[in-house]
């Protein structure tokens, strides 16, 4: 197999555009396993992982750019302040793939289980793709995560990242599996209040072909803060039961299917009580006043 090493995205791009079959990684973490086990035989691979223009972040007029390349690592020690991503890369494999393991990569494999993309669900993020000569586009995350493994990148592209406009609000990930480390989800969430625009989102892992957002529970969770003046006063209780009813809402979201992981039942069982304790968390969170108030570069 061909290695390609360019030193630069421009160099990157050029030599996609040239070699559409070369595989491009970055930390290898998948494309290794694939490899290893011949699952993938490709003619030419494209190694992205030194590339500057990946490997940087920035918040600008209220949104943040994750570049493909940045680490969980990285995002960890870097970016705190984003509770929820931060703690699906704390979920993430070891410290080894961690350190190796990108968030351009956990979008380029499209797993259903990848732990940053509920994340990137939860924020309506949008993964912005560049060609050679230029050229970006950048789809919402629903329409570049189209099926199980499946993305709608053209072979002469490359991911660049995602970005997402910053709200206001705690937020939280959390993920059921086996055992509590070096494991894939069985079922995972994210879910993100944001204060300004009164709203409530929910992403789900692991329990469709794709990530999934639970559109009825986000609607029934923000008209129940409303309801009770909870958007203004964070102390203003809710009616009794309400945490219980989104948690069904959610799992009723779900698609599960049975696999050696776990059953469709179970799933959907860890889809209601993650979305029982994340709403109970933010909530909590939101007593805390400011500092507990989400996102912050
Ligand atoms: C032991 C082990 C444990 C793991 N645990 C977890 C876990 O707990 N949670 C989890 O979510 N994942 C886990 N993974 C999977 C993996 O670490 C993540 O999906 C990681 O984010 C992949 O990133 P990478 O940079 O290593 O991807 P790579 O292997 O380099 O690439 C993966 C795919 O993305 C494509 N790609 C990468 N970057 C780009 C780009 N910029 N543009 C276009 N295409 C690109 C590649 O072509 C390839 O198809 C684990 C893997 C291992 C081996």
């Amino acid at each position: 197999m061909d290695i390609l090493l360019p030193r630069t995205l421009d160099e990157a791009l050029g030599l996609k555009s040239d070699h559409p079959e070369a595989v491009p990684f970055a930390g290898g973490t998948d494309l290794m396993v694939e490899l290893n086990l011949g699952r993938r035989l490709p003619p030419m691979a494209l190694d992205i992982h030194r590339l500057p223009e990946l490997r940087q972040w920035h918040c600008r007029d209220g949104e943040l750019f994750l570049g493909a390349g940045m680490t969980y690592s990285r995002i960890i020690r870097e970016l705190p302040g984003f509770t929820a991503l931060a703690q699906a890369s704390r979920s993430v494999g070891s410290p080894q793939i961690r350190n190796r393991g990108t968030i351009g990569g956990n979008l380029g494999t499209a797993s259903p289980a990848g732990d940053a993309l509920p994340v990137l669900a939860a924020c309506d993020a949008e993964v912005v793709l560049a060609r050679d000569g230029g050229g970006t586009r950048a789809l919402p995350w629903h329409r570049f995560l189209i099926g199980p493994k499946k993305t709608a990148i053209e072979p002469d592209e490359l991911i660049l990242g995602a970005r997402w406009r910053i709200a206001r609000g705690p937020g939280s990930f959390s993920k059921v599996g086996r055992r509590n480390a070096m494991v894939i989800a069985i079922a995972s969430l994210c879910l993100v209040l944001d204060e300004d625009r009164h709203a409530v989102r929910v992403a789900l892992g692991s329990v469709g072909p794709t990530v999934l957002r639970a559109p009825e529970a986000e609607s029934f969770a923000a008209g129940a803060l409303a309801e009770a003046g909870a958007w203004d006063d964070p102390a203003a209780p809710l009616s009794p039961g309400v945490l219980e009813a989104f948690g069904e809402r959610v799992a009723a979201s779900a698609k599960p299917i049975d696999d050696i992981r776990g059953t469709a039942a179970y799933r959907r069982h860890a889809c209601e009580v993650l979305a029982r304790r994340a709403l109970r968390w933010a909530l909590e969170d939101r007593l805390s006043g400011p500092a507990g108030r989400g996102a912050r570069c």
